[in-house]
């Protein structure tokens, strides 16, 4: 507080926040961002709508004609001054003619993790598989400071994790995207490389050849190369790249999403939960 009415003075006070219920709906005609701006919608609803769905639409590819509905808190200090978002409890987003709803819930009370579950508790968030070979083991792990003798003991960081394989062993798409590059080139000889959405990009070194064209769209477990030996390596092996945000991370030290479905025994009361909001987002008309 800063106080002018007198001599000013300032001093720290604590309001209590409440928490006011309230649901919006939206058609896109260009972007979201451009929609939530006229429904005078908070540029953060943008973003956690993004984040909740980011394993289920590509909102870089949002249709006209796609639309949402959504249940939400907003802030107030004194009930009466709006301090911005609160929770999103439940949306329904409409893709391509699609309905794909996603409601918070804690589904790890151990933990108190809150995340977003659909109609019939599936996990909106898909995980990566484990391992891009079915059955590999680990040659070489991710090692910023990696010392090879071969160069007189300097230090060679390995950014990927080496799968060794047999010649000709599949490589799988670890999750679902778009293949950005499919070329030789290098050291890296055959290789591809996946946007899996706006955070996450994995890369695949020294294959035999691709099996997928730059463009393509694949899903998780589609064979998109075979193991081979090309490029800068001493033996045949996949080297899986992991990338976030635009820099290569250990995928093995990464706090991954989750793909399991909701716990049985949280289901029962994820529908109880779920029912009447559901009913209100049916009952919001366009
Ligand atoms: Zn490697």
């Amino acid at each position: 507080m800063i106080d002018l009415r007198d001599c000013v003075s300032t001093y720290n006070d604590k309001k209590p926040v409440t928490f006011v219920e309230k649901s919006a709906r939206g058609v896109i005609t260009s972007s979201l961002s451009q929609t939530m701006e006229e429904q005078h919608l908070s540029p953060n609803m943008t973003d956690q709508l993004a984040t909740i769905y980011a394993w289920t639409i590509d909102f870089f590819r949002l249709q006209p004609g796609d639309r949402f509905k959504v249940i939400y808190s907003e802030k107030y200090i004194n009930d009466t001054i709006p301090a911005g978002l609160g929770e999103i409890k439940a949306v329904m987003f409409e893709h391509r003619g699609k309905p794909i709803y996603a409601f918070s819930f804690i589904g790890d009370s151990i933990m108190g993790i809150t995340d977003y579950y659909d109609d019939e508790a599936n996990n909106l968030r898909r995980a990566f598989l484990k391992a891009p070979v079915k059955f590999s083991r680990i040659s070489s792990r991710y090692n910023l400071k990696r010392r090879i003798k071969f160069y007189g003991n300097r230090v060679r960081p390995h950014k990927g994790t080496d799968f060794a394989a047999p010649i000709g062993t599949p490589i799988l798409a670890t999750a679902d995207g778009v293949v950005t590059k499919s070329e030789r080139r290098g050291g890296n000889g055959k290789y591809v490389k996946i946007r899996h959405n706006g955070t996450y990009e994995t890369q695949y070194l020294h294959m035999k050849a691709q099996n997928v064209k730059k463009g393509q769209h694949v899903r998780q477990g589609d064979v998109i190369g075979w193991i081979g030996m090309t490029g800068n390596t001493g033996g045949p092996h996949v080297c899986y790249r992991f990338w976030k945000n635009g820099k290569q991370v250990d995928p093995f030290k990464q706090d991954l999403p989750l793909s399991k479905p909701l716990e049985e025994k949280y289901q029962d009361t994820y529908f109880d939960h779920i029912a009447p909001l559901k009913g209100q987002l049916d009952n919001i008309s366009f």
